[in-house]
């Protein structure tokens, strides 16, 4: 049998392993945490079509269960460097060497920074509300961004926290729906500026935020920034591989320009981010990674 490799086992990895299992080849999946990727941290699911409303938890663990009903064996590996050789592409863990006829990459996007949390990360700041918003029941939180991220982020923990506030350095951007939602709470205040310092003894206890030339002190137990993320590509080394930003280059069969590698998900250049297009693309990573490591002798 012919063998593929996935990286990531989010829900565009997952969905490339039930596709590619179906065509009957061999799949290692190479996930780094458990399986479901950054679905399985979200909270309330509202546009993944057959279910009105879902956990992000079970929507993953949904997919995941699919997958292992179809034989799929994760593999807990961080996948360290992923090269072209001879007899297809190289892939190096942390545990060891492995060699594929086709490479599926799903490995979606990291976190950005703001530059300026790195002595408060875990210790109030923290870069997921339905992870850590519970540690912060009644207290005052501020979110950081202003995209459908920093807006939903915000929306969950006003049901949670005593006084959320929403700080932008521009106007809100994310989905209308979830925006008209969050200003209606009582609960949050929108703020307008940049945040030019997090303080506190050992945890945090303060933002600056800057804005029109003054500074205001906003006294939060939790910062959870929202600034938007970065491709998780920096392991791959494959030659000649288009990139955009740092985004891999796909065709609409999932294909990069190199043969025998595939994309599918948040890492692509695709234009929509969304749980609907990242099963979609693993959709056909899945197959034509599939049909081509059929055809490789
Ligand atoms: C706050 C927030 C709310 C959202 N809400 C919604 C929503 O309501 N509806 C919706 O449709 N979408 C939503 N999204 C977007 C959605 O979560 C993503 O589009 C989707 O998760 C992308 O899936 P993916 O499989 O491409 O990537 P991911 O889910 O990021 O999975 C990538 C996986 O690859 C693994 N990985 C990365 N690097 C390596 C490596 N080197 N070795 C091994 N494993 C590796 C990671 O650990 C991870 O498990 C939201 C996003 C955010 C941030």
């Amino acid at each position: 049998m012919k063998n593929i490799a996935i990286i990531g086992g989010g829900v565009a990895g997952l969905s490339a392993a039930i596709y590619a299992l179906r065509a009957n080849v061999n799949v290692t999946l190479f996930e780094q945490f458990g399986l479901g990727g950054l679905v399985a941290t979200l909270d309330k699911i509202e546009n993944y079509p057959s279910y009105p409303s879902i956990e992000g938890w079970e929507l993953a663990q949904n997919m995941a269960t699919q997958a292992k009903q179809l034989g799929l064996k994760q593999t807990r590996q961080k996948v360290l460097s992923l090269t072209k050789c001879d007899n297809g592409f190289c892939i190096t863990t942390d545990k060891g060497q492995h060699t594929f006829d086709a490479v599926i990459v799903a490995t979606g996007t990291t976190h950005n920074k703001l530059g300026i949390e790195n002595d408060y990360i875990g210790k109030g700041v923290s870069y997921c509300a339905t992870c850590d918003g519970n540690f912060y029941r009644n207290l005052d939180v501020a979110v950081v961004g202003s995209g459908n991220s920093a807006t939903k982020e915000a929306l969950y923990l006003a049901d949670i926290c005593k006084t959320v506030y929403l700080v932008a350095n521009s106007e809100l951007t994310g989905e209308q729906k979830v925006i008209d939602a969050l200003l209606a709470k009582d609960n949050v205040q929108l703020v307008y500026g940049t945040v030019s310092a997090i303080g506190g003894e050992s945890e945090v206890q303060y933002i600056d935020v800057f804005a029109d030339g003054a500074t205001t002190c906003l006294s939060v137990s939790g910062v959870f920034v929202a600034v938007g993320s970065t491709p998780a590509t920096d392991f791959v080394k494959v030659e000649g591989l288009n990139m955009q930003r740092g985004y891999i280059v796909v065709d609409d069969r999932a294909q990069t320009n190199i043969k025998g590698l595939y994309a599918a998900g948040d890492v692509t250049n695709g234009p929509l981010k969304q749980i609907v297009t990242a099963c979609g693309d693993g959709a056909k990573a899945g197959l034509f990674a599939a049909s081509y490591s059929k055809t490789v002798k």
